[in-house]
């Protein structure tokens, strides 16, 4: 097998990862909905959800009022776009406060009624601090034939989204359309919703939004692709082994990731020692935060 890196500097790529795991995860706080509302984070996550909006509805991903974006804030906090608003028109003050069951603490408008599938993501998958749904053309019309698009054409999309999943056919804003993508949340980022659109989770808006655009314009090459009438080339299996183990490396989810063949594939828990460093280091972080 390939040697990818020494395995001191691995070692310490694996800190580096466990620490902005730690620091990614939300402590247990008790911050008032009002103010948490009024906090910088809640302004810049309000900022970054109105430009994405923009964003979704000048590449024409969202249609009349359809479409939403959430983020997480602090560990029991949601903001989240309203319901029956273009993502092209939203103001700060139309952006909602949601807590983790969907109850409306803060905001003119009421919450989109899609928030359900968005909390139900959050729910089951911590590593997932925003989620954006839509409808982009080309990637929802592989989701009328209940079918994902193949994998293996293009190095980008492998890299950041590879295999996307089906979620049966729901009807919106129903528990059912919510826990529809359940069995996909952990393996894929990118998730067809049958007869619907698409969702995409990630650390932030922005690269929510990124996931979209890639899965986006891959459909559409592929589609362009065969109207070329020659077969495609596809990537050999052992350059599939080396974006996995990138994937790995940058920590991003792909259900193929199993089939990885390194010693360790698990991807599931550091050393006892490596964990003692991330502790002492985190530790400090924080001393260093207080001070
Ligand atoms: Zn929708």
């Amino acid at each position: 097998m390939e040697q990818i890196a020494d395995p001191v500097s691995e070692q310490v790529r694996e800190v580096v990862r466990a620490v902005m795991e730690i620091l990614r995860t939300p402590k247990a706080d008790d911050v008032p909905a009002s103010v948490a509302a009024n906090s910088f984070e809640a302004e810049a996550l309000r900022a970054e959800i109105i430009r994405v909006g923009r964003k979704l509805w000048e590449r024409g991903y969202v249609d009349g009022n359809g479409g939403n974006i959430s983020a997480r804030m602090c560990s029991k906090y949601v903001l989240c776009t309203p319901t029956m608003m273009s993502k092209r028109d939203m103001q700060p003050a139309d952006i909602c406060l949601s807590d983790l069951e969907g109850n409306i603490l803060a905001g003119d408008r009421l919450r989109t009624s899609e928030l359900l599938l968005h909390l139900e993501i959050y729910r089951v998958n911590p590593r997932a601090r925003a989620v954006v749904h839509c409808h982009p053309p080309y990637a929802t019309a592989f989701s009328l034939t209940g079918t994902a698009p193949p994998v293996g054409l293009i190095s980008e999309y492998e890299i950041f989204v590879g295999p996307t999943a089906v979620a049966e056919y729901q009807t919106t804003g129903t528990r059912a359309f919510a826990e529809s993508v359940l069995p996909f949340v952990h393996d894929h980022n990118t998730i067809l919703l049958a007869n619907h659109g698409v969702v995409c989770w990630s650390d932030s808006v922005t690269h929510a939004e990124w996931l979209m655009e890639i899965l986006e314009t891959y459909c559409k090459t592929y589609l362009i692709s065969q109207q070329i009438g020659k077969p495609l080339n596809y990537i050999p299996q052992e350059k599939i082994q080396e974006i996995l183990a990138l994937k790995k490396r940058m920590g991003l989810p792909d259900a193929r990731m199993g089939a990885l063949h390194e010693p360790d594939d698990s991807g599931a828990s550091i050393n006892p020692d490596l964990e003692q460093i991330v502790r002492q280091v985190v530790a400090r972080l924080e001393e260093r935060g207080r001070s």
